[in-house]
């Protein structure tokens, strides 16, 4: 029997592990779930962003700094430990994109001012200070420039903590999805996977990015997906920032350029050739970067993700009447800000009891019927 049982090996449930085991909890009383590789959802992708400031309000309400401080240290840590390039610094560069409400920009970036933490600094650069620092890029009226943030390899960070829990002796179960799971009398839950084996255990805690619709179909969620791809930039253009506008750049460790992203609302896969993928996203970048029309297209990546819309924040915390069933969950675009963060309060609570679960993050934020979980799935509820 295992004390906590993690459903799915994506940023948000290896964050997880690896926090439970930081406050104590031994390997073997830790058990992974994996329905199909480590990094098969969104945290797979060829590249990401650590942004300070994601989407379109520059203010940081409750949490936010504290999660970007702990993600920005927590991303490093990695890369120092494991002694690969998981990660460059670099600043955000936000153009003003006359179709993205440059006006709007200023006054959050103005209103957002006070809100910021010392470590995080701004630049509000008029349009010659962005054609004299940033000489590729189009003219636009100005830009914001923010730092530090991380160009991230997201796929490689994410394996490489799930070599690393492995290697602690924390077991994982990978190539078979839990299936349903019951409540024993014995105030345990029963794991039944896709194989047919079963698992006993104390907690369970939900990390199953896009498919938390298939267990809690009342959930108000969104599920967008998008595509990147990877470009060989060409010979004597070197880029020094990312670049997030109508799409965004991102000079990555191994010099190339991750390009991202295209868009569309629901769960379906990609059904664009890599061709198509390429010249999308062209076109996207062109706007802001002329130079990507003569790089080299490399490979593509598509990935879905689970969004709370109303405020686009993940679900953290246990779930009402499931008893020890928590969540860690709906990450949005914004994984890498919020993830390591969430892991660490919500083990936090359930090992020692802290209230470390930001309110703005809570499950308990939707009401409690929202949360039904789906009965073909989740039986013997008490
Ligand atoms: C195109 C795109 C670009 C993005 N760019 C950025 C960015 O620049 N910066 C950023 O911070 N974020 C970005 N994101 C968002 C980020 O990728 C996600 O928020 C984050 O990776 C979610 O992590 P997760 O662990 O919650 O989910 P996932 O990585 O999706 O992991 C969930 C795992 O659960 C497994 N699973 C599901 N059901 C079961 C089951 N029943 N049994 C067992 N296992 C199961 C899946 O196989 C999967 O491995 C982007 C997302 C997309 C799609």
């Amino acid at each position: 029997m295992f004390s906590y049982s993690i459903i799915g090996a994506g940023l948000a449930g290896l964050a997880f592990a690896e926090a439970l085991h930081k406050r104590g909890v031994p390997a073997e009383q830790i058990l992974l779930i994996e329905e199909t590789q480590p990094a098969a959802g969104s945290s797979g992708a060829i590249g990401a962003m650590l942004n300070p400031l994601p989407g379109r309000s520059l203010i940081m309400k409750g949490g936010h700094a504290e999660a970007y401080a702990y993600a920005y240290h927590w991303i490093l840590q990695h890369a120092q430990e494991d002694g690969r390039a998981y990660c460059r610094t670099l600043p955000i560069l936000r153009p003003f994109v006359e179709d993205l409400g440059a006006e709007q920009m200023q006054q959050s970036f103005l209103r957002g001012l006070s809100t910021y933490p010392a470590t995080l600094h701004s630049e509000n650069l008029s349009a010659s200070q962005v054609a004299e620092r940033f000489p590729w890029l189009t003219q636009t009226d100005g830009a914001l420039l923010f730092s530090p943030a991380l160009a991230v390899n997201y796929g490689e960070i994410t394996c490489g903590l799930f070599e690393k829990l492995e290697a602690k002796g924390i077991r994982t179960q990978v190539g078979h999805a839990l299936q349903t799971m019951q409540y024993t009398q014995d105030n345990t839950w029963c794991l039944r996977l896709a194989d047919g084996t079963e698992q006993i255990t104390k907690h369970v805690i939900f990390s199953i990015g896009a498919d938390l619709d298939l267990w809690f179909p009342d959930l108000p969620l969104q599920t967008t997906g998008g595509e990147l791809a990877e470009f060989r930039p060409p010979a004597g253009i070197e880029i020094n920032t990312m670049i997030s506008a109508a799409g965004y750049l991102i000079p990555n460790t191994a010099g190339t350029w991750i390009a991202g992203a295209t868009f569309w609302h629901g769960k379906k896969a990609s059904t664009s050739t890599q061709e198509e993928i390429f010249s999308s996203l062209r076109a996207k970048i062109a706007r802001m970067l002329p130079a990507i029309e003569e790089a080299e297209p490399i490979r593509s990546w598509f990935g879905v993700r689970a969004i709370h819309p109303a405020d686009r924040l993940p679900f953290v915390g246990p779930l009402p009447e499931l008893p020890n069933v928590s969540m860690l969950g709906a990450f949005s675009s914004k994984g890498l800000l919020w993830g390591p963060w969430s892991a660490a309060c919500l083990a936090a609570w359930l090992v020692d009891g802290e209230n470390a679960i930001h309110p703005r993050t809570h499950t308990q934020r939707v009401p409690a019927s929202a949360w039904k979980p789906s009965t073909t799935r989740i039986l013997g509820v008490p």
